[in-house]
């Protein structure tokens, strides 16, 4: 509105309006007015303009009418998540009063702020929503994630802005709150919001006071101390964690009430996996396209309920580091594939199961209805199902999941003895709470139905009664209902009859019980409306007082499909039990890539062995033409290491994995083009990254480093980081290295720990066929022309191609290559600058370090000399 304005010429409402913007400044205000949330000034063009409505006016007092548009109140989840996905907050302000009642101006209030991370219409079941709190100081920074719609609420510190980065991959919040340090510490603020579309905003620095946090946590989880929450060792997590807790509560005024645990970890608990990693090896979308289909997540994701659906790719987006939990989670998938009669039962009885967490969240914010008590009921119908069903098994994380599984019989039954079977979705329509529940209720229903019959039953009565012969009940709208006395037999009415009225001829009166009656009927229907959204209320806000046990079993199913699911699909896929070592020793026998083998029809597939140690069997370089499969056969090696870290069967006649702490993946061209960098800066900042944080019991996955610069850049560069990580001293991590610049294929023989591999192809006549299969050896020719010729390139061109490719040949390079001397570096001279001495500002966000220095070093090596 413009400043000039006088509030006091405005109209009441536009009064009202005012001052309720006022307090919420930063929102978009939806105002209800009857039927509709109306916006008006500012407002109303941002919103006509953003979601495409017609703007129109409304006279508010002024000369000039008010920008107004509005938008229908049963279709407004559809536009506030258009609206907040935009990046808007959005105050919900509710006439809070029923406007019959109302005496002047109906009382309105804001009841809720929907904001990007607290949007409670579900976009993707089976995903979280998360919104993001980050506490930002110099030494730690607080990270603490919650799901309002589900009740998940973590916390953990991370030491840099690397680590941030590689957590904020992990959960996609949509939305982040932060101090304002956070603000300009040096993070890609800008990628953030334009390339990803979170949108960032500070809090007032007061909501990170540490005290202020600690009240509210305490209070919330109604503890003293925050060890009983066991975050006591985690302060700056705290900071985080109480302001989310602060800003959840300024924006939902709710009580939360089924936030209730609230979840700490440390980073290292979980296998370390970068964001570029995340993302090359398509853990839950595809690189390109950012489909689940073609993702791991498809392939393993048979579950059967939202719950399952949401942990499942919780657990591939952080695979463990700790082999005793790895064990559990396969104990469990094998147990269950023991027994695939009683799987498939439990699968079948998982199948109707309702998402019991955002049934929760409903609960919370009173939104659930009577249709959601029912999805609710046929879910807890299956619980003592599933119950019994666990009981066969004996391992130690089912029977766990079966300890935990409440039956929650008690809300079954309440719910099956008060919700009518198919109840309208209005809570405020009656016809909801079924018959024999409450007495009041099937009184009033009965006095709709039998009124008349009581009527005439009464007047039955009270005819013998009197011995007036012609007494009649009757009804106007004035008096409503009463005895009419024909003036003949006044003098018999009888002392309980109270006069009404007095006509010419007729004298009408009512009793005690006829006035009874009367109210019974006449107000049965209202009554029985506001009784039912009463009982309903209170059947709800029961289902509200049992959040901890039906969080818990909804823990417990989540489990128990995700193991599920596992089972099966290695059934069906033929995956085999993983051994684990904590010796580094990587020993895949006929391992398949899980989603390539699902793409290409029939058995196709050809499996290949990966052996891969700290010792002699470091590094694979592994050489082969284009499109022969190098990439799919390393990618496969990293997945399978993935799953079997995850707790998941692998697709291998066997495999004996040594558990890594990280992998790393440099693979193909990056999509990163739209930050303006080039392929080979993103290239070189992938390397860096790598080679500064990967430790020797990382896996690493490089794939034709050095291809986006000259040929001897490449080669050199490809040479130098091949060294270095071969180098125990100052890497020696296991690593698979695709090139095709065979010769690299050199270096095996200077270094004990590099081994070389190709994949077969078969040389027939001018052509080349794929033979998928890896073998020891290097490839002595890349078969790039006959891989062009496959792809269609003309004869005229192959032809000329050839001709040149044979006078380029110089066998003086190759000799040069075969004399260059390996580099074993003395440790202590090069020691590596610490990780928090980089330099921040240069972070590339979702990529990678740049590093000045690394790539120098790497680009001083003289291969030719
Ligand atoms: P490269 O990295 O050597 O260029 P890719 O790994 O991209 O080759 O493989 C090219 C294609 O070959 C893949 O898309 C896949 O369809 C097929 N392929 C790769 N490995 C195998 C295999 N082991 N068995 C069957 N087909 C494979």
């Amino acid at each position: 509105m413009p400043e000039q304005i006088s509030v006091e010429s405005l109209t009441p409402m536009m009064q009202q309006y005012m001052e309720t913007k006022k307090q919420y400044a930063d929102c978009i205000l939806f105002y209800r007015l009857g039927d509709f949330y109306e916006m008006f000034f500012e407002d109303a063009q941002i919103v006509s303009r953003e979601l495409e409505l017609t703007l129109t006016g409304k006279a508010c007092g002024l000369e000039e009418r008010a920008p107004m548009c509005g938008v229908p109140y049963h279709a407004v989840e559809n536009y506030l998540t258009r609206l907040v996905n935009k990046g808007y907050k959005v105050a919900i302000c509710e006439q809070v009063e029923d406007p019959k009642l109302a005496k002047g101006l109906v009382k309105r209030e804001v009841v809720r702020i929907v904001t990007p991370g607290t949007n409670l219409n579900i976009q993707e079941e089976s995903k979280n929503h998360f919104l993001m709190c980050i506490a930002y100081t110099v030494t730690k920074i607080g990270i603490s994630v919650a799901d309002v719609t589900t009740g998940d609420y973590f916390l953990t510190e991370v030491e840099d802005l690397k680590k941030l980065n590689d957590e904020l991959m992990k959960y996609e919040p949509l939305e982040i709150i932060c101090n304002e340090a956070f603000l300009v510490c040096g993070f890609r603020l800008e990628e953030l919001k334009e390339k990803y579309h979170i949108s960032v905003n500070a809090l007032a620095p007061h909501v990170f006071d540490d005290d202020s946090c600690r009240k509210i946590l305490l209070r919330h989880f109604r503890v003293n101390t925050l060890k009983g929450i066991g975050i006591e060792d985690f302060p700056v997590g705290m900071t985080a964690a109480g302001a989310l807790l602060q800003y959840l509560y300024d924006t939902q005024k709710t009580d939360l009430a089924h936030f209730i645990h609230i979840n700490p970890y440390l980073t290292s608990k979980y296998m370390l996996l970068d964001s570029s990693t995340r993302r090359n090896l398509e853990l839950t979308e595809t690189l390109r396209e950012k489909h689940k289909t073609g993702s791991l997540l498809w392939v393993l994701d048979k579950t059967k309920t939202a719950m399952g659906g949401r942990l499942l790719r919780s657990m591939l987006e952080q695979p463990l580091v700790d082999k005793e939990e790895m064990e559990q989670r396969l104990d469990a998938v094998e147990e269950l594939s023991g027994d695939s009669v009683s799987r498939d039962e439990i699968r079948e009885y998982l199948n109707p199961i309702y998402d019991l967490e955002r049934l929760l969240s409903k609960v919370t914010y009173k939104t659930a209805n009577p249709r959601d008590c029912i999805s609710f009921r046929n879910s807890l119908e299956m619980l003592p199902a599933i119950k019994t069903v666990l009981k066969s098994f004996s391992g130690q994380e089912l029977s766990g999941i079966e300890n935990h599984l409440d039956d929650l019989q008690d809300i079954y039954q309440l719910i099956q003895n008060a919700i009518e079977e198919d109840p309208p979705v209005s809570i405020r329509e009656g016809g909801m709470i079924k018959d024999g529940f409450d007495e009041t209720i099937d009184m009033l229903r009965s006095a709709k139905r039998d009124g008349k019959q009581w009527l005439a039953e009464l007047e039955e009565q009270d005819r013998e009664r009197t011995g007036i012969k012609n007494l009649r009940i009757k009804y106007n709208k004035v008096f409503g209902y009463y005895f009419e006395v024909t003036n003949s037999y006044k003098n018999q009415v009888p002392e309980d009859y109270i006069r009404k009225q007095t006509l010419a001829n007729a004298e009408r009166y009512t009793t005690v019980r006829l006035k009874e009656l009367e109210d019974t009927i006449l107000n049965a229907e209202d009554k029985l409306t506001a009784l039912e959204y009463d009982l309903f209320c209170k059947i709800r806000d029961s289902i509200g007082m049992e959040v901890e046990r039906i969080q818990a079993t909804a823990k417990a199913l989540a489990k128990l499909d995700v193991y599920a699911s596992l089972s099966l699909i290695s059934e069906r896929n033929h995956y085999v039990r993983p051994k684990l070592n904590e010796k580094g020793i990587i020993d895949i026998r006929d391992g398949r890539h899980p989603v390539v083998e699902q793409m290409i029809a029939g058995d196709m597939f050809i499996a290949n062995d990966t052996f891969l140690d700290n010792s002699k069997h470091c590094i694979s370089i592994i050489t082969g033409p284009n499109m022969a499969g190098k990439s799919t056969y390393m990618r496969q090696t990293a997945l399978i290491v993935l799953m079997a870290q995850t707790g998941c069967f692998v697709p291998a006649k066997s495999a004996n994995i040594g558990i890594v702490d990280r992998i790393f993946t440099r693979v193909g061209a990056s999509d990163d083009l739209a930050s303006g960098q080039s392929t080979f800066m993103v290239e070189m900042n992938e390397v860096a990254n790598i080679l500064r944080n990967a430790t020797s019991d990382s896996l690493l996955i490089l794939d034709e480093i050095g291809r986006g610069t000259s040929t001897f850049d490449g080669l050199s560069i490809a040479w130098a980081v091949i060294e270095h990580i071969s180098n125990r001293k100052l890497l020696g991590a296991k690593t698979l290295f695709a090139t095709h610049y065979h010769e690299l294929t050199e270096l095996e023989g200077k270094m004990h720990n590099v081994n070389n591999y190709c994949i077969a192809v078969k040389e027939r006549g001018d052509d080349i066929v794929f033979l998928r299969k890896i073998i020891k050896g290097g490839a002595d020719k890349s078969y790039g022309i006959q891989v062009a010729k496959l792809a269609g390139v003309p004869d005229m061109v192959i032809d000329r191609a050839k001709e040149i490719v044979e006078q380029l040949t110089d066998n003086d390079i190759i000799e040069k290559i075969q004399n260059i001397t390996v580099d074993v570096k003395d440790v202590k001279a090069k020691k590596q600058p610490p990780v928090d001495e980089m330099e921040l500002s240069q972070m590339s966000l979702f990529d990678t370090v740049k590093d000045e220095d690394v790539l120098q070093e790497l680009m001083d090596v003289e291969v030719n000399t």
